[in-house]
């Protein structure tokens, strides 16, 4: 469609980065069009408008500024999804599979009321381990997932795949 070829034409591939042999989508060049910014976001919003979402949680760190956008046209509150160790209060972590190895990542505990509908948002799936990690504690505090939304599908990897079978709904713009 017209508003995918714009979208894609708004990001910039890497070579390269940030190890050889690796295709690096940067969509900061999306975000710095104003036209494309604003297309996305209502793109990403348009299912939900009117469904009385309680939150956006987003993922460090450009889940941020898309989530951010997307809280605001909602009407929703807004929740970071932390790297261990960067959330001030107390937090509810959970460990995730990155391509080699584990990490963790952290919500504040007391970001949701249980049953509290919820938006997940990032810039990009790929293998579909971040977006699982914050499945898991989004549930672990008892959220209501209404959609997992992305910008970029990289089909090839699964990530998709994952997240519907944890019986999430995918939402993505462009693969
Ligand atoms: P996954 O856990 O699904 O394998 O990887 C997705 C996570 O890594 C997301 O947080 C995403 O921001 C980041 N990521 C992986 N590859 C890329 C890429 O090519 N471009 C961008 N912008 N982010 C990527």
């Amino acid at each position: 469609s017209d508003l995918q070829s714009e979208l894609m034409a708004s990001i910039r591939t890497i070579p390269d980065y940030p190890k050889p042999g690796i295709l690096f989508r940067d969509i900061t060049t999306l975000l710095g069009a104003p036209r494309a910014f604003r297309r996305a976001v209502d793109e990403l919003v348009h299912p939900y408008a009117g469904l009385r979402v309680a939150k956006v949680a987003g993922i460090e760190a450009r889940g941020f500024i898309l989530g951010g956008a997307m809280a605001h046209q909602l009407s929703a509150g807004f929740v970071p999804i932390r790297k261990k160790g960067k959330l001030p209060h107390e937090t509810v972590s959970v460990a995730y599979s990155l391509e080699y190895g584990v990490d963790e990542m952290e919500m504040h505990k007391d970001a949701f009321l249980p049953g509290e509908s919820v938006i997940l948002v990032d810039d990009l799936i790929a293998t579909g381990g971040t977006a699982e990690g914050a499945v898991k504690l989004l549930r672990k505090m008892g959220a209501d997932i209404v959609a997992a939304c992305f910008v970029i599908d990289l089909p090839d990897l699964g990530g998709r795949k994952k997240l519907e079978d944890l019986g999430v709904s995918v939402r993505t713009l462009i693969s």
